[in-house]
């Protein structure tokens, strides 16, 4: 579900015309559209509301600070894995007491700046990581509450290179480690370990490997709870999927039904970290034909865009539906959609049908909100793209376009 239709033989964002805010903005540009993302936080807000519950958005899938001062204000929490998404979180609004760390190679500078701002959590994935923040914490005179990150060895079935879960992935505590895990966590005077959490990975279609997973986990608390831990948090991490072609996620309410009274029954407040479900049907990656040419039995599209703003496609394979910006005439023609980088492996789009496309007209990228600006580069020296809000009629530059400028200015010429 999101906002973008067609109407008037074009593509609109909520009541914005693509072709326009192309044409104000420039291309390659990101157009995200508020209310899709904000109904999508809501659904799992309303389909949550029976329990205690915050739901922590994954700062990883989109860390644009528009984005998440819209949330923070919407009430969301945040996910981070760095440093540097601690302090984004934080400059956007969101209160230090709604963000989660997580993170397999926390540095000892982000965990003193986790401790220090006060976090609600900080998920633990070593036993080596709670020494270095029991130090940390006392060194600042604090208790940092924590969670133990297990692996629940489950397979999610997704991507492999989204798969979190499964024992040979580098995250988290194997499940059978985890009382020994909170014994010498219980040792540590910087150390409250009040939570467990878990993430078994990414674009996760269906709610099954999660009651899996917790059935695993369900366990565990008790385990703890019978050293003498306090737990009273549970994090079930994010990976809900979207729908990028033909996939049939589940729907929050589906989700909700389906792990509901496992959660319940331990009498915890729940902690979600959803990131692609709330900003991944909400943005579009907007570019313009530059070339079109036919080689070897096959027409290229050749795009502004390539896999420095969008690397989704060459990275996992990732399909994204691709629609012309203005609707096209004639019929549809078998056509690769790739972009300007010098790697073979800088397509968008493969074997798509498409109509004819000329020089100067524009593409849609769709289902590109998440992991998409995100993930983006400098790569072959190619500033980055500009990044709008759309809310209703109106469009809000939430990130200018580089410049050559931005390009040097970390840099020491001799
Ligand atoms: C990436 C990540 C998420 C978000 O994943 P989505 O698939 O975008 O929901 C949540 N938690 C952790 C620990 C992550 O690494």
């Amino acid at each position: 579900m999101d906002y973008f239709h067609r109407d008037g033989g074009e593509l609109w964002c909520e009541d914005a015309r693509v072709r326009d805010l192309a044409a104000r903005f420039g291309t390659p540009l990101y157009v995200y559209s508020r209310r899709t993302f904000v109904e999508h936080y809501r659904k799992l807000e309303t389909a949550f509301a029976d329990v205690p519950h915050v739901i922590c958005f994954s700062v990883k899938s989109n860390g644009n600070l528009g984005i998440l001062r819209t949330l923070a204000a919407m009430g969301a929490g945040a996910d981070v894995v760095s440093g540097g998404e601690l302090h984004k979180a934080m400059l956007a609004g969101i209160p230090a007491d709604r963000i989660v760390y997580s993170g397999v190679g926390k540095t000892r500078s982000e965990l003193e700046l986790a401790v220090a701002s006060g976090i609600r959590s900080i998920n633990v994935e070593n036993v080596e990581e709670l020494r270095v923040l029991s130090e940390v914490a006392v060194a600042l005179g604090r208790r940092q509450e924590c969670s133990l990150r297990v692996n629940p060895d489950v397979d999610a079935h997704t991507h492999e290179y989204l798969t979190t879960g499964r024992k040979e992935n580098k995250f988290g505590i194997p499940l059978a480690d985890a009382v020994r895990a909170a014994r010498i966590a219980a040792s540590l005077p910087g150390i409250a370990l009040t939570g467990l959490d878990m993430h078994i990975g990414s674009q996760i279609l269906s709610p099954v490997p999660y009651r899996m997973a917790l059935e695993q986990v369900r366990s565990v608390v008790g385990n703890l709870r019978a050293e003498g831990c306090d737990i009273r948090h549970l994090d079930i991490g994010g990976g809900l999927a979207v729908r990028y072609d033909t996939e049939d996620p589940m729907t929050a309410d589906q989700f909700h039904d389906e792990i509901i009274a496992l959660v319940r029954v331990l009498g915890v407040d729940l902690v979600l970290e959803p990131g692609r479900f709330i900003i991944g049907p909400a943005g579009i990656l907007v570019g313009e034909v530059q070339f079109v040419k036919e080689a070897g039995g096959k027409r290229f599209v050749i795009l502004d865009a390539g896999m420095n703003d969008l690397i989704r496609p060459s990275l996992y394979g990732a399909h994204h539906r691709i629609e012309p910006v203005v609707d096209g005439t004639g019929p549809l023609v078998q056509t690769d959609v790739v972009g300007p980088v010098c790697e073979s492996g800088d397509f968008l789009g493969k074997d798509r049908q498409l109509p004819s496309l000329q020089r100067g007209d524009q593409v849609a990228v769709f289902t590109a909100g998440a992991y998409g600006f995100a993930m983006s580069s400098n790569y072959n020296q190619r500033p980055r793209a500009a990044e709008v809000l759309v809310d209703g009629a109106v469009a809000t530059l939430i990130r200018r376009r580089e410049t050559f400028d931005d390009l040097v200015r970390a840099e020491i010429d001799l």
